[in-house]
């Protein structure tokens, strides 16, 4: 990482050394788990038990995992999944990252349609607008297909996923949870969560990018989008990645190690909020009234662009997020903070604070003191 601090866990967690271990070890053995040899049985050996440790973390059977090139591949098949079983609405949370909403408005092009789940102002699932929908459910649009994340990248916010779960099963339909930004921080449980799909990413725990898992329940048809060898069981072609299987697998096992340190990190978090708002009345937290991760703040000020924000703490050397970090490195407004009724003047006004496995306090106290300098040369308080 070049900035010297670092409060942008959520767009990518910093390797954690026991990943990087992981990796290296596992390039400088090679071989190919397909192949029969020696080397081939030793990749092999190392890349089940990769899928072990993140079955094990996730409450899945090992053999439900299928290795991807990350989140995003995950999300695609998952939602390529529900329209090969049928499913011809689909429904998706106002807040869910650009990887299912988009994924899902390829699949109009084919005829399915795609409907947004509404939130609250916290940021939550309306489940009764949900429920409403499920009990209204028209047997043309083939089974239910419903898409909610366990926890948001920009505000932290947990959704009532296990409710979700048992209600998208109890009317016959398939769920997706995106577990992407709840692992590792807070308990993550196919079965629980009454969950058919979930797409996880490896660096987001403070493993390598580039590999992630699609776990899924017995029931769940799955469709190959990536066609190939017989790789996966079948299920998705081309060479398995060991290294970053198994780099996976050490940052997992790691973040359930540090589980404990969660309270630890939601007091550096509550205390970045209480300095920031006890020094400026007008700083809002988004999704703050609302369950939430403890590693992310999600703030905002009104007429301080939140490009602006970020550029300005940057400079100080500390590296945060505006909005959703999006490839081209432009921040478009949060849909997010959009669909929460965020309102014109502070939707493109937010960054996002999101601490990890490595943040100190004074790294929290020094991104508070630049922020504040910050903000009070952009938006001077009244005297
Ligand atoms: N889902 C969420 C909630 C994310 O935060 C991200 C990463 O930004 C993704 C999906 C995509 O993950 P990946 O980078 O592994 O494709």
């Amino acid at each position: 990482m070049t900035s010297p601090i670092y409060l942008d866990y959520n767009a990518t967690a910093p390797l954690r050394p026991e990943a990087a271990m992981a990796v290296s070890a596992a390039l400088a053995a090679g071989g190919n788990p397909s192949s029969v040899h020696q080397a081939g049985r030793r990749a092999r050996a190392s890349l089940e038990s990769a899928r072990d440790i993140i079955a094990h973390a996730v409450g899945a059977d090992a053999p439900s995992l299928t290795f991807t090139s990350g989140a995003t591949e995950a999300i695609n098949m998952a939602l390529a999944s529900m329209v090969g079983a049928g499913a011809r609405r689909l429904l998706v949370s106002a807040v869910e990252h650009d990887g299912v909403r988009e994924a899902a408005a390829a699949h109009e092009t084919a005829g399915v349609a795609v409907e947004t789940i509404p939130v609250d102002a916290r940021g939550v699932v309306d489940v009764a607008w949900l429920d409403a929908r499920l009990n209204d459910w028209d047997a043309q649009d083939g089974p239910p297909a419903i898409a909610v994340m366990a926890a948001n990248n920009e505000t932290g916010v947990l959704q009532p996923v296990a409710d979700i779960g048992a209600r998208v099963r109890d009317a016959g339909g398939l769920f997706l949870v995106d577990g992407v930004q709840a692992l590792g921080r807070v308990d993550v449980d196919l079965g629980v969560w009454c969950a058919d799909y979930m797409a996880l990413s490896g660096h987001k725990v403070g493993g390598p990018a580039g590999v992630g898992v699609l776990a899924c329940s017995e029931r769940a048809p799955v469709t190959r989008i990536l066609h190939g060898g017989g790789q996966e069981r079948g299920r998705r072609g081309g060479t398995h990645n060991v290294a970053g299987a198994t780099g996976f697998a050490a940052a997992v096992r790691a973040a359930e190690r540090d589980r404990g340190q969660g309270e630890a990190l939601a007091a550096l978090r509550d205390g970045l909020e209480k300095k920031l708002r006890a020094a400026r009345a007008d700083v809002v937290v988004f999704g703050a009234d609302a369950p939430r991760l403890a590693n992310t703040s999600c703030i905002g000020l009104a007429g301080f662009s939140g490009e602006l924000q970020v550029m300005a703490l940057d400079l100080d050397g500390v590296a945060v997020s505006a909005g959703a970090a999006c490839s081209s490195g432009k921040v478009r407004p949060s849909h997010v903070l959009e669909a929460m009724g965020v309102g014109e003047a502070l939707v493109g006004c937010a960054i996002r604070i999101s601490l990890g496995w490595a943040t100190t306090p004074e790294d929290v106290d020094a991104c508070v003191d630049a922020w504040l300098r910050a903000a009070d040369r952009a938006q001077p308080l009244a005297a």
